[in-house]
């Protein structure tokens, strides 16, 4: 049996930016007794803990059961595990048991960081900005107040064509068919061909350094998780070449490709059905 399941987010648990539903967090929170579950996507931390973690807790994920979630973030440039061990002693001295130590996100620990030089970030979004602009791709009057076209994340900077804060409907019109983007990568990788380009989300766009992608996450998923790649299952709606979740194909990772999470659901459902 599979020990590890492995998640895409934005359009593999969610609604591109939107936190979990309700069926998928109770989903999660049953297979958390099973298996280890990884989201690995390229979004920032305070994303994961917004769309996923606050979700299971709302739903009443136990910490025992957080501590089979491993947060790889920025495409798994960082890693996050949630530690019991600023265990809490009860009121005659016998420590409480795990279960009632109530969600306290600052048990949060970071693992390991592998950020971009900032050299390196300020190359990529001018590349970025210089090849959208020259395509009439550079929607700066349609964000909204305060939000920002490239965002550095550390890990990877992240191209997104109407901002973080547009609305699902907007940006899923934007680029229905990758075109836009694909056209905008073709530029990038002419203007600055030492980076790589991926296409994710509805609107995005993220730039890394070689190799650091999904494949650099798995490869330390396998490590720190110590597991083999069959003992993974993967799920993502970008596997096709090019696409985000693509390199976990590549790797020979068991891969389930889903249009939206509902497959996800239906799939996890197949799964808890068997097992349990
Ligand atoms: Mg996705």
């Amino acid at each position: 049996m599979k020990k590890v399941l492995a998640f895409d987010i934005d359009q593999t648990l969610n609604v591109a930016k939107t936190p979990i539903t309700d069926d998928i967090a109770k989903l999660l929170i049953k297979c958390l007794d099973y298996f280890e579950i990884c989201p690995i996507s390229g979004q920032k931390f305070d994303q994961f803990l917004i769309q996923i973690v606050d979700r299971l807790v709302e739903n009443g994920v136990t910490p025992t059961e957080l501590a089979h979630l491993h947060l790889f973030v920025a495409q798994g440039t960082q890693y996050y595990t949630y530690s019991q061990t600023n265990k809490k002693l009860g009121p005659i001295g016998i420590e409480v048991t795990k279960d009632k130590t109530p969600y306290d996100p600052s048990h949060w620990r970071q693992v390991y960081n592998y950020p971009l030089t900032d050299e390196q970030v300020q190359k990529i979004t001018a590349t970025l900005e210089q090849s959208a602009r020259e395509l009439g791709y550079w929607e700066e009057d349609k964000l909204q107040d305060g939000d920002e076209i490239i965002e550095n994340r550390l890990s990877q900077v992240t191209f997104s064509a109407l901002g973080q804060k547009a609305g699902t409907k907007e940006k899923y019109a934007w680029d229905p068919d990758c075109k836009k983007r694909e056209k905008i990568v073709a530029r990038c990788k002419e203007l600055s061909p030492e980076f790589e380009y991926e296409i994710g989300g509805t609107t995005s766009i993220n730039a890394i350094t070689p190799g650091m992608n999904k494949v650099f996450g798995m490869t330390h998923l396998l490590e720190e998780l110590n597991v083999k790649k069959q003992d993974i299952l993967y799920f993502g709606d970008m596997t096709q070449p090019g696409g985000n979740d693509y390199p976990v194909v590549e790797m020979g990772i068991d891969t389930i490709t889903v249009r939206n999470h509902e497959d996800t659901a239906y799939a996890l459902r197949g799964i808890l059905g068997v097992i349990s």
